[in-house]
């Protein structure tokens, strides 16, 4: 088992052609901990993801994940990690099942692990028997939970879920966040999930950061958050975290 904490991010800077998307970002995430990055559109919050996962670079600052860095190509990293994008594009002419398969081989050290990695997909996706059909037959929220699935079932000890519940009906929302809470209990590993629905992250996440403009502008557990700016809920909170900020106007 890695040595260090699941995930330690500090100060990341990252501008695209002048727009400061990121302007000192820190924060960690604990061994069997979800923690949901949230905040508003254009927050930063899947430009944080990427850097995390490896995807993009930052201007400056730090990740590390049980104690390397992403950023260096490390395959003990990719071996521990898992991305699931906000946006996906899917293999259009393969089945859900030729889909696993394909990513169980990639990430299984042997047939046996592939085959209850996919046993494993096949059951938390909930797809049935469309699982034998192309991917271009798929709703988007049949492609989400396939990819959630297939995100999960290669054991990362930290999973990074960008916006996991986006483009799912309220139904399967409860189901995939009921996944993704029993995935942390048994394995106790680590979830840096986003999303800008505080509601949902309000029962998901054990620890949450509001990110607003490239900043994060208050992090603790959702009830904490709660009695600090004395909100009924998290989204009330994220307001008052804002006035606080002295960011009104800037959201
Ligand atoms: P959303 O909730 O809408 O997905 P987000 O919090 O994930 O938003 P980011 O996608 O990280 O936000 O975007 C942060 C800022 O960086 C925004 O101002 C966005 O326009 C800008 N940005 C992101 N990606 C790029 C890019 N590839 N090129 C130029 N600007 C970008």
């Amino acid at each position: 088992m890695p040595q260090d904490k699941p995930l330690v991010v500090r100060d990341l800077r990252k501008s695209y052609d002048g727009v400061e998307a990121l302007r000192g970002v820190s924060f960690d995430v604990e061994e069997g901990e979800i923690f949901g990055l949230i905040g508003p559109n254009g927050a930063g919050k899947t430009t944080t993801l990427r850097i995390v996962a490896g995807l993009i670079r930052p201007d400056s600052g730090e990740v590390r994940i049980y104690g390397l860095s992403p950023q260096t190509g490390d395959v003990r990293v990719k071996r521990l990690i898992s991305y699931l994008p906000e946006e996906a594009g899917v293999y259009k002419n393969l089945t859900g099942l030729d889909f696993l398969e394909f990513i169980a081989e990639v990430y299984a050290e042997d047939g046996g692990e592939a085959q209850s990695m996919v046993d494993w997909a096949r059951r938390v996706s909930g797809l049935g028997d469309r699982l034998r059909d192309p991917l271009r037959t798929y709703s988007k929220g049949m492609k989400r939970r396939l990819l959630i699935a297939a995100t999960l079932m290669t054991r990362p000890r930290l999973a990074i879920l960008d916006e996991p519940t986006s483009g799912l009906d309220v139904y399967h929302s409860v189901v995939m966040r009921g996944i993704i809470k029993e995935y942390v209990r048994e394995t106790g590993a680590a979830v840096l999930l986003s999303s800008h629905n505080m509601l949902e992250v309000e029962y998901l996440c054990d620890r949450v950061a509001f990110i607003n403009r490239g900043v994060i502008i208050a992090t603790g557990k959702p009830g904490e958050l709660k009695e600090k700016y004395g909100a009924e809920n998290l989204e009330d909170a994220f307001i008052k975290a804002v006035e606080e900020a002295g960011m009104v106007g800037q959201v």
